[in-house]
């Protein structure tokens, strides 16, 4: 397969790149101390389409494929930034594209595509239902032309930053189902007509991620807003997966590449003992290593979302990007700790902002043992390990 990017995702990188200059280390630094959301640079990208690129074109968005959308993402992080903080409009595309009707597209995502709504939470993760999201408790019950949500979710990402929540919930009894992976069914639910029924509760964490707990009092949802299938809601979200794993790839990547080249930089500068740091082994191999790890994980994501775009089978390769690149970020972010002494643990410096913000990649949106659970049981054929 021939990674070379071609001369348009050769100017998107570059186009993004310079929308990310507008918003320089000192923003990122000052919404981490904060807590708070990056509004002003989330509001720009929206401007200029890049947060509607998997929308296809009929529906307002730009219609690039899952390779463009990850180099977004990447270049995002690469430059300092946190795509967290948008990266859900696209992680959600796969179930709403695949899986919703004609009239939810035509309804929500010429407006998602133009800004007007925010479709940024995706709510599955319970207290009791983690990686075991087949266990999930909150429910979904069919009265008359609406169903009603009662429950809690936790770890739910920027509920307060959307408009529209894609919601898993159970609408069978898991006692009363032969194939568990039945039974839960995916909501498009708009927050705003909910508001009244929701609590939201936001949770104190490592990284400026602006989770919450969220609890459901009644909450109702039209029947038209019943994605798909009744019943089949994981099989739905199980589709999102392998596009999720190849933008969380690519993140983790970016992220990786801004710790490379800032403890490559240093390392050249910085003087000890009368030489540049860099000089020693035990300061530069550690850099080199890590930049051998990436350069290998970003191999391998290009081959999963060249294989994504093709609609071919990709889930080996999505399942190994995440975990290669997770990995591999985490690397280069300790390489560049070290290379940066005491002053790596200096706010101004960035470092330990983006070192806490790339360890939630080997473990959200999904924990790097269950990716090798995949890959153990789906690639290799071994008994399954839960
Ligand atoms: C900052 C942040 C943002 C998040 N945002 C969202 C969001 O927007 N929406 C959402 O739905 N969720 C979100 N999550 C939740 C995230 O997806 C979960 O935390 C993750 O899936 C793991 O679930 P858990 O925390 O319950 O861990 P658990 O399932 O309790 O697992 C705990 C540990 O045990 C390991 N483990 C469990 N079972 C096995 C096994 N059989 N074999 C080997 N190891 C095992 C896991 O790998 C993990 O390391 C977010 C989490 C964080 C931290």
């Amino acid at each position: 397969m021939d990674f070379n990017l071609s001369p348009e995702q050769v100017q998107i990188r570059e186009q993004i790149g310079r929308v990310c200059r507008e918003f320089p280390d000192d923003y990122w630094r000052a919404l981490d101390r904060k807590k708070d959301y990056p509004e002003a640079f989330v509001r720009k990208l929206t401007e200029l389409g890049w947060l509607a690129a998997l929308i296809p074109e009929e529906y307002g968005g730009t219609g690039l494929g899952i390779t463009e959308g990850s180099i977004i993402l990447e270049e995002i992080n690469r430059s300092g930034g946190n795509a967290t903080a948008c990266h859900a409009q696209m992680y959600t595309m796969g179930t709403l594209l695949r899986h919703g009707s004609e009239a939810q597209k035509k309804r929500y995502l010429p407006k998602i595509a133009g800004g007007e709504l925010r479709l940024q939470a995706f709510a599955v993760t319970e207290p009791n239902a983690g990686s075991d999201t087949t266990r999930i408790e909150t429910t979904a019950t069919k009265r008359g032309n609406k169903y009603v949500i009662e429950g809690e979710k936790v770890f739910i990402s920027r509920v307060f930053e959307s408009d529209l929540m894609l919601l898993l919930a159970r609408t069978s009894r898991y006692q009363e189902l032969d194939d568990k992976t039945k039974g839960l069914s995916v909501f498009l639910l708009d927050l705003r007509e909910a508001k009244n029924t929701i609590e939201v509760k936001p949770l104190d964490l490592m990284i400026n991620h602006h989770s919450n707990a969220v609890f459901f009092h009644g909450t109702e949802v039209r029947e038209e807003n019943l994605i798909g299938e009744e019943g089949m809601g994981f099989r739905y979200i199980i589709d999102g997966w392998n596009a999720e794993r190849i933008l969380v790839a690519a993140e983790a990547i970016g992220d990786g590449k801004w710790f490379i080249e800032r403890a490559a930089r240093y390392a050249r500068e910085r003087v000890v003992f009368g030489r540049a740091i860099g000089s020693n082994q035990g300061i530069q191999f550690p850099i080199a290593q890590a930049h051998a790890r990436l350069q290998a994980a970003d191999l391998v994501r290009y081959q999963a979302a060249t294989k994504f775009d093709r609609k071919e089978k990709c889930g080996a390769e999505a399942n190994t990007a995440k975990l290669l690149a997770s990995e591999a970020a985490w690397e280069a972010a300790n390489a560049c700790l070290t290379a940066h002494g005491g002053y790596g643990f200096a706010v101004d410096y960035d470092i330990e902002r983006k070192f806490r913000e790339t360890r939630l990649f080997t473990v959200a949106p999904v924990s790097n043992n269950l990716v090798l659970a995949y890959l153990g049981q789906h690639v290799l054929g071994m008994p399954k390990s839960y």
